[in-house]
């Protein structure tokens, strides 16, 4: 078993100057926290995060990384590991780190299907504020595929699926080219048990037999490379079994026929004494055209650089040959993770977190972009910081612009979701429309039939979807009301002038109005009607123009009238503009009341306070929603009753009260009870509900005044 101190050993190597102490506290706080655990081997659990932490020392990271490795499972396995008290013991950075691997320990991988895969792999990257997240990540995964062994059948299937599809890729777009390797042919080896024996065998009997081979080849290539003083490491080898495997399975071909299954490595001192050998290499044999990449002028994503050419090599058999300086080499072998091993300090400047800006951008753009036109167009992508994941109540994710709410979400589901959706559960708890969706999320979309788009979500949705769906609904909406509206003022002023509409209308004349007005259908005229770009006056004056030409000055004037005087009194309409509004007898609205819109029938449309017991929400498609235009307001007329003591110069007290506050008596009336208190009724015209409270107050003030009330 690996103690602290040979964790230690290895972080001294590369830098001396390490906080040592802190991997000890590290060690022990770990080894405590999991004392009681075992693992399924019967091993000490403590095994796995030293393991892991031996991992990272040997990737050379730094010290909060090994430190983290230690404690990667404390706050999930142990009760009394809190982040306060890891914040307390290990400071902000390294307890950062854990709760980040905590969380993605947490996220529960339902679906393996390719296209799900891609997605989880961008949650857990969107997840990651630090990218050394996932490399401490990756080292716990690479520990527990090594261990997979005591793991049940079902599970070590699950887990190697789970590897192969998530894990191995993201290793690959770190760069962690060992990571990725090791990872694809363990999850191989419990994913296809019998394929990898025989593939493992076959590859064993090949490296034998090609020993001679891979040593002639290199004294060849070292002899030429001495002659040009170039300083090189010349290496040879087999592709690992994962990359066979996948070549035999895309080609549909059998191992013996895969011909360039040796590859060769030339690690040498500059860029200019890589292209120098490709030379070399290419004028002793002949190269396969369409084998050559050039991954140093145009790097992989993942920062990888290398030359690759296959030749017809000696005995006219295929070989690989990768061409890269050793520091390139070190980025290919360790991706993202060298770039700690050249790190003297631990704090990350704001060079480095560019660095990691740039890196979250790069892992983010498709894996193996093998031609530059490709790689341009990988810039495109959005970058995924720009990108929210959540989870379906099924298992599957789903990738919104960040921001997003559960309307995006509802809308990236069907439009008929979007359209209906009034809620939503976010990992069971109900949250607004508003509420912005974060990473992780197990969002359950609520719909209700009543429930229809309005306007206001275009304020607060992220997707283009949603906003074009929403301003569909909207427009559509917003013509139906008009048309009603247009009907309703057409029906009044034909019946004014005694005229039927139903029958101009069944009769075509209305569409033949319509028409001269270039509009398509009798609809878009009620609609321009609804809205007061033309007034019912002006229809009838087309039809009958008889009519107009008998009492032509009267109409002229009412017309004009009509124009010059939108009758809406203070009264904004959602999403119409210019239509009639009166306010209601029974409720005497005043602005600044909650007020909803009633279209009657012959006469327009009619404000009540919400509360008012003439509003029945039951015929809600006769409702509209309006508001308060405030600096467009008039006086309205409201009741107030006044209960008081019976006694003399009452009346004129209260009037007093009620003038002191600039309003109006449009009347007054007052009898007396049996028991010595008067009832009194004012109707006073008011400008709007501040006004009406002070007006109240003030009456409040007066002394016998026992209770004010407004009527409705
Ligand atoms: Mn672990």
């Amino acid at each position: 078993m690996i103690r602290a101190n040979d964790i230690i050993d290895k972080v001294a190597d590369y830098y001396p100057a390490a906080d040592f102490d802190i991997i000890r506290k590290a060690y022990a706080y770990s080894a405590y926290a999991h004392r009681n655990q075992v693992r399924l081997s019967g091993e000490p659990y403590m095994i796995h995060p030293i393991e892991v932490a031996n991992i990272l020392a040997e990737m050379k990271m730094d010290v909060a990384s090994i430190a983290s490795g230690l404690l990667h499972d404390t706050l999930e396995d142990d009760p009394m590991t809190s982040l306060e008290d890891l914040s307390l013991r290990f400071g902000d950075e390294i307890t950062a780190l854990v709760e980040g691997l905590t969380k993605i320990s947490k996220i529960k991988f339902k679906s393996s299907r390719e296209h799900q895969a891609e997605n989880y792999r961008k949650m857990i990257l969107a997840m990651v504020k630090d990218i050394r997240v996932l490399v401490i990540k990756l080292a716990d995964r690479v520990h527990n595929m090594r261990t997979l062994d005591f793991q049940k059948r079902e599970r070590q299937e699950a887990i190697a699926q789970e590897t192969l599809d998530i894990y191995a890729p993201l290793a690959n777009r770190l760069g962690i080219s060992w990571i990725k390797q090791e990872l694809e042919d363990n999850s191989l080896r419990y994913l296809q048990p019998a394929m990898y024996r025989e593939i493992e065998e076959k590859v064993t009997r090949k490296e034998l037999e090609s020993r001679e081979f891979i040593d002639k080849t290199i004294k060849l290539v070292q002899r030429n490379l001495t002659h040009s003083s170039i300083k090189s490491q010349i290496s040879g080898r087999l592709k690992h079994l994962y990359s066979i495997y996948r070549k035999m399975v895309r080609r549909d071909i059998a191992f013996e026929q895969i011909y360039d299954i040796v590859a060769f490595r030339i690690l040498v001192g500059t860029k200019a004494e890589c292209y120098n050998v490709l030379g070399i290499i290419h004028a002793l044999w002949r190269p396969l055209p369409s084998r050559f990449k050039d991954f140093i002028g145009i790097p992989k994503a993942n920062m990888y650089q290398s030359l690759h050419t296959t030749v017809i090599g000696p005995d006219g058999r295929h070989a690989e040959f990768q061409i890269r300086t050793f520091e390139m080499h070190q980025i290919a072998e360790m991706g993202i993770a060298a770039h700690w091993h050249y790190k003297e300090g631990y704090q990350l400047d704001d060079h480095d977190r560019k660095q990691m800006d740039w890196l979250r951008q790069m892992i983010e753009w498709q894996q193996d972009v093998d031609n530059p036109g490709e790689f341009l167009d990988s810039v495109k992508i959005d970058l995924f910081s720009e990108a929210v994941y959540v989870f379906t109540p099924t298992g599957e994710v789903k990738e919104l612009p960040s921001g997003s709410t559960p309307i995006d979400m509802a809308y990236s589901i069907h439009s008929k979701v979007g359209d209906h959706c009034s809620g939503a559960k976010v990992n069971g708890k109900l949250v607004s429309l508003r509420y912005q969706l974060k990473n992780g999320e197990m969002v359950d979309i609520v719909t209700s039939n009543r429930q229809h788009p309005s306007k206001d979500w275009l304020g607060f949705v992220k997707t283009s979807k949603a906003r074009s769906k929403i301003r569909q609904w909207v427009k559509k909406e917003e013509e139906r009301r008009s048309i009603e509206l247009g009907r309703e003022f057409c029906e009044k002023a034909f019946s004014r002038s005694k005229l039927s509409f139903n029958q101009a209308l069944k009769s075509g004349k209305v569409q033949a109005v319509a028409e001269g007005f270039s509009l398509k259908h009798a609809e878009a005229l009620l609609a321009a009607i609804g809205r007061g770009k033309l007034t019912a006056q002006q229809l009838i004056n087309r039809i009958f123009p008889e009519l107009r030409k008998s009492k032509k000055g009267k109409d002229k004037a009412e017309e004009k009238k009509t124009i010059r005087k939108p009758a809406r009194d203070g009264i904004s309409i959602k999403d119409i503009d210019d239509v009639m509004v009166r306010f209601a007898k029974c409720c005497n609205p005043l602005p600044g009341d909650d007020v909803i819109g009633f279209i009657t029938r012959g006469r327009g449309l009619t404000i009540h306070r919400r509360n008012c017991r003439h509003v029945d929400q039951a015929n809600s498609e006769r409702y509209m929603e309006v508001s308060w235009n405030l600096d467009r307001t008039t006086a309205h007329v409201v009741k107030i009753r006044v209960m008081c003591a019976d006694v003399k110069g009452m009346l004129v007290a209260m009037s007093t009260a009620i003038s002191s506050q600039e309003a109006n008596i449009a009347s007054a009336s007052l009898k007396t009870t049996i028991d010595q208190k008067a009832l009194c009724f004012f109707d006073v015209q008011i400008k709007d509900l501040e006004h009406l409270k002070r007006v109240k107050m003030a009456l409040r003030g007066v002394k016998g005044v026992y209770q004010v009330t407004r009527m409705s």
